[in-house]
């Protein structure tokens, strides 16, 4: 027997037959023995209404009164889910954040999970045999009682919370793809489905671009070490056995991973902009003098390049920003040129990031010069790198992503065979 943390996404609760399905596979897992908590998301398309419909009510919201609107959509789910479960004869709740209690801060509308009470599901596990349905993405501010929600995608790291609070064996993520793949497989067809993949690849996979799951949950998952499996919503509930091993990605920490391979992941991301600042003054505080007012506008900066200039006077800086920020950054930069003294902006919007991501590069040296060569023999210009010990992003051209990004996943070993 085991204790189960099953999560499940918008598309995957997205009608009523989809709730009736996700119930079956709860179904499987309490019939083989399992104490089971649910964590729901809201059905597909529910929380970009709720967003839009704030927004419609006013531009300047209250937050803490979005909060209330959006973490509705999870409280819909949840009450379905447990509608659906007893009719099938299985014993369930529902649950609010609120309820059980989840206590987070009050960064309303990003709040981070502080205290999750996890000994009243356990007692109800044992008492009564009780599968716990509880709505995700939502929480409480204990001192002043509000409800607060997570950030969008945030059911992930309620999941995660969740089985760290009642010690899971496993978190599964009920997705509507079946693992975490090599690459994205619409991209490149010869993706392959990982069957284990390290918490900080993985993280460095969400962060750069690959959208299986939201990145705190990643983070929390690493610290707390809860095995996370992702795995298909869309499979016969009944065609699984519950006691074999599922198939689908298990995120893991790197010691249950025995044959490391050097690249683990390809990401890729074309929501970016590159900025040059050109004959910037090469001097103290400039860079603080740029960087200051950007973050102060609360613009994320990604890649850096500067270079150290010749003349000893000015030098080009080069730096990336999520494309939506593009022209903020840009009118930041220029109205602080006096106070930062350069000649010339140059920007591009039609560039895209490709990272390049494995453990085993700790330990193996040259893994980034094999790349530089694969693309010059392609004809692909890099505009910029960055690395770090476990992964290299290079900026290019967003034209030539898919083929930068198809070579890429064939030079390290990547390709279904
Ligand atoms: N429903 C929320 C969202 O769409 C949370 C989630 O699905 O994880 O962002
Ligand atoms: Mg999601």
């Amino acid at each position: 027997m085991a204790r189960l943390v099953m999560k499940f996404g918008g598309t995957s609760v997205a009608d009523i037959d989809r709730i009736r399905n996700v119930a079956r596979h709860v179904k499987r897992e309490v019939d083989a023995g399992h104490d089971v908590a649910v964590v729901v998301s809201a059905m597909a398309g529910r929380t970009d209404e709720l967003v839009k419909w704030s927004r419609e009510a006013s531009r300047l919201h209250d937050a803490r009164e979005y909060d209330a609107v959006v973490a509705s959509g999870e409280q819909i789910t949840a009450g379905l889910l447990a509608i659906v479960l007893q009719d099938i004869g299985v014993s369930a709740r529902s649950w609010q954040g609120w309820q059980l209690p989840i206590f987070t801060s009050n960064a309303h509308g990003a709040a981070r999970i502080l205290d999750i009470n996890g000994a009243e599901l356990i007692k109800r596990f044992k008492e009564r045999g009780e599968v716990a349905v509880i709505a995700g993405f939502q929480g409480m501010h204990k001192e002043t009682g509000r409800i607060t929600t997570l950030g969008r995608g945030g059911s992930d790291t309620s999941a995660v919370a969740i089985a760290a609070a009642i010690g899971a064996d496993r978190c599964d993520i009920y997705t509507d793809v079946d693992g975490v793949y090599t690459t994205d497989p619409r991209v490149v067809p010869k993706a392959q489905r990982l069957d284990k993949i390290a918490y900080e690849e993985m993280l460095e996979l969400a962060s750069l671009g690959a959208k299986v799951m939201q990145v705190r949950s990643v983070e929390l998952g690493m610290v707390h070490n809860v095995r996370i499996f992702v795995r298909s919503s869309f499979e016969k509930p009944e065609a699984i056995d519950p006691h074999a091993a599922p198939s689908g990605t298990l995120i893991c920490d790197e010691v249950e991973i025995v044959e490391q391979q050097i690249v683990t992941g390809i990401a890729f991301s074309k929501d970016e902009a590159q900025i040059s600042i050109r004959r910037v003054q090469d001097k103290p505080g400039v860079a603080a003098a740029i960087f200051g007012p950007l973050a102060a506008s609360n613009i994320n900066v990604d890649m850096i390049v500067q270079n150290v200039s010749a003349d000893g006077k000015t030098t080009d800086l080069t730096f990336t920003v999520p494309s939506a920020d593009y022209e903020r950054a840009r009118d930041t930069i220029s109205k602080a040129k006096d106070a930062i003294g350069y000649e010339r902006l140059d920007g591009a919007t039609d560039v895209a990031k490709v990272s390049v991501i494995g453990i085993g590069m700790r330990s193996h040296a040259g893994v980034a010069a094999k790349a530089f060569g694969a693309l010059a023999e392609r004809n692909i210009n890099i505009r910029a790198i960055t690395t770090s010990e476990i992964k290299f992003s290079l900026l290019i051209d967003a034209a030539y992503t898919e083929l930068a990004v198809r070579t890429l996943h064939t030079l390290y070993g990547l390709d279904k065979s």
